[in-house]
């Protein structure tokens, strides 16, 4: 698992950056753990969650959610992963998480 930031591409870490830490630390596991998902979008301003259509309350515009593209595969192993890991002692998992066909949402 700690090398798996070497193979980190330049979007992917630039995500990463804007997200909460506790967010931040189940995606890295998520990818760790599901090789070939690849980070697509995290932390949105309100112009760019209103681009996309997304809801005005969505966990992006707190840095909180996540979206992951792979084969349908890698987007049902990322969703059971999801279900199951937990970052230590209080944390209680997914706040959201859901299979968009394309690509996997989940917000912790
Ligand atoms: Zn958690």
């Amino acid at each position: 698992m700690p090398d798996r930031h070497q193979h980190l591409t330049h979007l992917e870490t630039h995500i990463l950056a804007g997200l909460e830490p506790h967010t931040r630390g189940h995606v890295l596991q998520l990818l760790a753990r599901v090789p070939g998902l690849t980070l697509t979008s995290g932390r949105r301003t309100l112009a760019r969650n209103r681009d996309v259509g997304g809801s005005p309350r969505s966990w992006h515009l707190r840095g909180r959610a996540a979206d992951l593209a792979g084969t349908r595969d890698q987007i049902r192993q990322g969703y059971r992963q999801a279900q199951t890991l937990r970052l230590g002692a209080g944390c209680t998992g997914p706040e959201e998480l859901l299979d968009e066909g394309d690509h996997l949402h989940v917000a912790w």
